[in-house]
């Protein structure tokens, strides 16, 4: 069981959310990256 969090973070708008795995941050950040053509970094909470 991981207590990892990952935190998707657009630097050119509002955009952000919490996900439980890497491969899921990584999805919604390209996906928000590829829709909008922004910039979206993706950080290990804990
Ligand atoms: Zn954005």
């Amino acid at each position: 069981m991981s207590h990892s969090l990952f935190h998707v973070v657009c630097r050119d708008c509002r955009t952000e959310s919490l996900r439980p795995t890497e491969e899921e941050a990584a999805r919604v950040a390209d996906d928000h990256a590829e829709r909008a053509d922004h910039a979206v970094a993706v950080g290990r909470v804990h």
